[in-house]
């Protein structure tokens, strides 16, 4: 059997922060030797910055999205294979928010995993439930249907299980519903990938915080958390990350 892989704690920036703060921010958190893995994924402008900050750390830095193409006309986009460039590893793709402020549709997401996975990135695919779609009944249906259509064969890679009333809101699902979400995305996994589907990582993002890191990250198929507003503090990163079991 492989072994386990510690808990990931991936900070989104979204479209947060400055380059003169990147400095103490990366200080506060190079030093640390959390048990967990830590990645923080900064707006574009920023990665330059803090790929320096960051060198030799076991730190790992990705982006908010790329695009499906490698190149041509698209004015404010950016390549996985430019993303690679930065010293960038991850990706994340398919956030609720870019499903909604761009107009991603999961075929959208389908190309752009595989153009991160054809220029050596790892993918972190969002996928989650409205709070219409929960209280409907439809959450897991929903889930499933946007794994079948945004993974492409032969994924590899990370998925982010985000309810959408989740993200921002302070709300957090019960922890019953997050163990049967995460179990219906493992069963989705291994169905549509075969055995490789059982060893991804499926992390849990939506509010988490310092103050319910630790039982979140303890339920059974958490393999780590996607940070949005928590993740803009270096201590509260940290505190999540100490938060993580040990694997
Ligand atoms: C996110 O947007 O990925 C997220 C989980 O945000 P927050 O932690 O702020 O809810």
């Amino acid at each position: 059997m492989e072994p386990e892989l510690p808990h990931l704690i991936a900070g989104n920036w979204k479209m947060h922060g400055s380059l003169a703060g990147i400095a103490a921010y990366a200080n506060a958190i190079r030093g640390a030797q959390p048990h967990a893995d830590l990645l923080i994924c900064p707006p574009f402008p920023f990665l330059d910055r803090f790929a320096q900050a960051l060198a030799g750390s076991a730190i790992a830095l990705g982006t908010q999205d790329c695009h499906a193409n490698a190149q041509g006309a698209h004015t404010g986009d950016v390549s996985a294979a430019m993303v690679k460039e930065t010293g960038a590893t991850f990706v994340i793709l398919g956030h609720s928010e870019r499903r909604e402020d761009h107009g991603e549709t999961n075929a959208h997401i389908n190309a752009k995993v595989s153009a991160a996975l054809a220029a050596g990135l790892t993918p972190i695919v969002c996928v989650g439930e409205s709070l219409a779609q929960r209280q409907a009944g439809e959450a897991e249906p929903f889930v499933r249907s946007q794994l079948l259509h945004s993974l492409p064969a032969g994924f590899a890679g990370i998925i982010a299980y985000e309810p959408i009333w989740a993200i921002g809101t302070g709300l957090t699902p019960t922890e019953p519903d997050v163990v049967a979400m995460h179990a219906a995305i493992r069963a989705a996994l291994i169905e549509q990938l075969g055995s490789a589907g059982a060893g991804l990582r499926i992390l849990y993002g939506g509010s988490v915080k310092p103050n319910n890191a630790a039982s979140l990250l303890a339920l059974p198929e958490v393999g780590g958390a996607l940070v949005g507003g928590a993740s803009l503090k270096p201590e509260d990163l940290l505190a999540i990350a100490a938060a993580a079991p040990r694997d």
